[in-house]
């Protein structure tokens, strides 16, 4: 069951155990079978909706072991893209970005065997997981189309049409991250846009996961983004993005999960700054309407980061909760 009010959730990615990455490695050489890599991810994923059942959150995650980068992922399983050289992201950190290279192509229900894996360990909703079409034409490199613009347009089909298969199989939620549209203030009009046709028609429960920007520059044009629900980052600006928020009344029809750990930091955050940031946000946002979750995915995290920041979150809302008297 969910709660009807302050309800938890998770953004993303979990960490993905030492032994499955292991396996990938050795899958790619050749020396592990599909059968062998496909029971590893299914026993993480087991792992990860346990650890959520046990902390009483409200709308899960499937943690995402079947992914390494969420755009990569996706080109890799459609047509018209192939991989580039490997391309320096954080630090040392290198990924392949994908180049477009002839007209972009689904795979309808590719996502939705990884879903139904992970909503068949629980009672609990758990949301289908998408990239969206702003987000993978920002982070692919370009060869084919003769703008950025109709790239994305047809991406925002594509993704559509993996969104109509989520639903079609049962997924009541359907999240579609756009972690890169608050990187290019000049094109949030396209986003939004594209946006519209991913989610014309579905009656699932649309959620956007916004982060890595400057939502100041995106404000409040980001309310326009068409999904009942927008999934931002605030504790990694310490909260500066409730006084965002505040100067302009919060849409009757959206929901705002807000994102209270930070996933880039080590240290956990103590139960009680969290429920301060919480209780800031009541003030804006009513209950009903309100999720809290960590700021982003929790893949870059240790196993044990990642639980301990998940149970302060969950200890802040059951704390607030009988305060506050909410159900
Ligand atoms: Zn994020």
């Amino acid at each position: 069951m969910m709660h009807k009010t302050l309800r938890t959730t998770s953004v993303g990615s979990f960490p993905k155990p030492e032994s499955l990455q292991r396996m990938r490695v050795r899958y790619r050489r050749g020396d592990v079978s599909y059968e062998e890599l496909k029971a590893a991810e299914r026993e993480a994923t087991e792992r990860v909706i346990r650890l959520q059942e046990r902390l009483g959150y409200d709308l899960l995650v499937h943690g995402e072991m079947e992914r390494g980068d969420m755009v990569a992922y996706f080109a890799e399983h459609w047509q018209g893209f192939s991989e580039s050289l490997p391309v320096r992201s954080y630090g040392n950190r290198y990924y392949r970005k994908p180049i477009v290279e002839g007209p972009v192509q689904g795979n309808p229900g590719l996502t939705v065997e990884s879903w139904k894996l992970a909503q068949s360990f629980t009672q609990q909703p758990v949301k289908g997981m998408l990239t969206g079409p702003y987000t993978i034409c920002d982070w692919s490199f370009n060869v084919h189309y003769p703008d950025r613009r109709a790239l994305v347009l047809d991406l925002a089909r594509v993704v559509h049409e993996e969104a109509k298969a989520l639903e079609e199989a049962g997924a009541k939620f359907i999240q579609i991250d756009e972690p890169a549209i608050s990187t290019r203030p000049e094109e949030i009009d396209l986003a939004i846009e594209a946006m519209g046709i991913v989610t014309e028609g579905l009656t699932a429960h649309t959620i956007s996961h916004v982060c890595y920007g400057r939502f100041d520059l995106i404000y409040p044009a980001l309310l326009d983004l068409p999904v009942t629900q927008l999934d931002l980052e605030a504790a990694n600006g310490h909260f500066a993005l409730l006084e965002l928020l505040s100067r302009y009344p919060w849409p009757q029809d959206k929901e705002l999960a807000l994102g209270v750990v930070d996933v880039h930091s080590h240290r956990v955050e103590s139960v009680d700054e969290v429920k301060a940031g919480i209780r800031r946000a009541l003030e804006l946002i009513p209950p009903e309407r309100l999720y809290v979750d960590p700021d982003c995915g929790l893949k870059t995290r240790t196993w044990e980061e990642a639980e301990a920041k998940l149970t302060v979150i969950a200890e802040a809302v059951q704390q607030l909760r009988d305060e506050e008297g909410l159900s």
